[in-house]
């Protein structure tokens, strides 16, 4: 690897050295991602159910962004989309399956080779192993919560102790022992709170006899909305398993009754491995605060994307739903990031690396396709910031949760989703109905998106307004339809 000093990458780096800002060294970045956790479990997103005091500290001393959304609401394609800054359709990672390339570009490799020292630590998912990484130690594919397996340099070895406290402690170590003569690009990858939710010991009672607030939609019947979408195999209780519930299902248990049993139990345990993310958030925000690094590193708090909390009646997320689209994003940078700013500009998964390089002094390259939104964080949106985003998820043929491919798009004030049905060639009986369907949700008026809009007449303009909208962001993201 070449290194160059701030002398000499500056010269590299012509007049962009300039942004960095009269002799502030360039930021260390600490980047810290869940997996599947919704904004509406974090406090200072005003969770009604649980409390992250340590996650809240990085709002409190920066800034909570209201509308950042996924490009395509599931694990691997979105940890691909944030590496590469790419749409799935330009990376290559359209689903679970799909592995990312080696050969091809993304942040920790621009970063490399700006100077930084890049290290991955924690739930990988992207089936090749890590390239553009100084050190990296990843869970093998998912990876378990008890005892966890790692791989380092091609080895694996077996841990004792849970898997969240483990990553944070992995974490530590390779902060304890980098070079501090370099800037650091940190990526701390959690594997929690994923599915089957299983809370570290200590944890196993908290929340023990008390109730949690059911969302208000929990037994939602899907009415006037997408046949397809009330086939969607996602169903709190129905679609659960004694895995997920650590207890078998009454046998008279169906329907509603079935939901709200489940529901408890679910979100439970979801709630108990947030709190093991949020002890090892804080211990690393410590970290920073003790060996005074915390003013010249950004720190930052999100998950791959959203998840469904009995919203609908769902767990999981794939759908374009608010709670599955909706990414937690807060940031921290003190003297450059106001504490306790909120920021509603649309923002995408696919900006982050182009964010990252703005704050290294690095001019992201032209394959990228997000836009940096370091202007934004530090609260002057440019003008001509995106109003409308677009989402495609293509795992049509998933056996177990049935979500048919969809792409559509978000404005400020709309929603139009568009299911396709079935591609040609595909073989197996998933989606069941493969008609394809629309949704349309006014946003203000609906935020939960109960009232399917579509086949109301007094929406025509609005349908073919939006529909021009997804087709020019569907072209502009190299896509193109079903
Ligand atoms: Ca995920």
């Amino acid at each position: 690897m070449t290194t160059y000093s701030r002398r000499e990458l500056l010269g590299l780096l012509g007049g962009a050295g300039v942004a960095l800002g009269a002799g502030r060294p360039r930021p260390n970045i600490l980047y810290i991602m869940a997996d599947d956790h919704a904004a509406h479990a974090i406090s200072a997103y005003g969770s009604r159910i649980n409390q992250t005091p340590n996650i809240d500290r990085i709002a409190q001393g920066g800034v909570r962004f209201t509308n950042c959304f996924c490009t395509n609401s599931i694990c691997t394609p979105s940890r691909a989309a944030i590496l590469t800054g790419q749409y799935s359709n330009k990376n290559g990672v359209y689903t679970l399956n799909d592995a990312l390339d080696p050969k091809r570009n993304h942040v920790g490799k621009e970063l490399q080779r700006a100077g930084y020292q890049t290290a991955m630590i924690g739930k990988w998912h992207l089936t090749s192993d890590p390239t553009g990484f100084d050190y990296w130690k990843i869970l093998p594919g998912q990876g378990v919560y008890y005892d966890p397996i790692f791989i380092e340099g091609g080895k694996q070895t077996k841990y004792q102790g849970y898997c969240t406290d483990l990553i944070g402690d992995f974490t530590l170590d390779w902060l304890k022992r980098r070079d501090p003569k370099k800037p650091f690009f940190a990526m701390c990858h959690h594997k929690a709170p994923h599915r089957p939710w299983e809370p570290a010991p200590k944890y196993k009672d908290l929340f023990a006899g008390r109730t949690i607030p059911e969302p208000d939609n929990l037994f939602d019947h899907y009415e006037g909305r997408a046949r397809s979408v009330a086939a969607v195999q996602m169903k709190v209780g129905e679609n659960m398993n004694k895995t997920d519930l650590k207890t078998d299902i009454p046998a008279d248990l169906k329907g509603d009754p079935l939901r709200k049993w489940a529901y408890q139990l679910f979100i439970q345990d979801y709630l108990r491995c947030i709190q093991s993310l949020d002890d090892n958030v804080g211990r690393l925000l410590d970290y920073l605060e003790t060996e005074r690094l915390a003013s010249n590193t950004i720190v930052i708090y999100t998950s791959d994307q959203g998840f469904f909390l009995g919203d609908h009646g769902f767990f999981d997320k794939r759908l374009m739903y608010e709670e599955s689209l909706r990414m937690p994003f807060l940031m921290r940078y003190p003297g450059a990031i106001r504490p306790g700013s909120v920021n509603r500009d649309m923002t995408l998964n696919i900006d982050f690396a182009p964010m990252f390089l703005g704050y290294a002094g690095v001019k992201p390259p032209a394959e990228m396709q997000g836009r940096s939104f370091r202007a934004n964080l530090e609260g002057h949106t440019p003008r001509d910031w995106r109003k409308a985003m677009y989402y495609r998820y293509w795992m049509h043929n998933d056996p177990d949760h049935h979500v048919p491919g969809n792409y559509g798009v978000r404005t400020e004030r709309w929603k139009l989703i568009y299911y396709y049905g079935k591609p040609l060639g595909m073989s197996g009986a998933n989606p069941p109905d493969t008609a394809p369907e629309w949704e349309l949700y006014d946003m203000r008026n609906d935020p939960r998106e109960m009232k399917n809009l579509y086949a109301d007449p007094k929406y025509a303009t609005v349908v073919r307004d939006l529909k021009a909208q997804l087709e020019k962001l569907q072209r502009d993201a190299g896509d193109s339809p079903a």
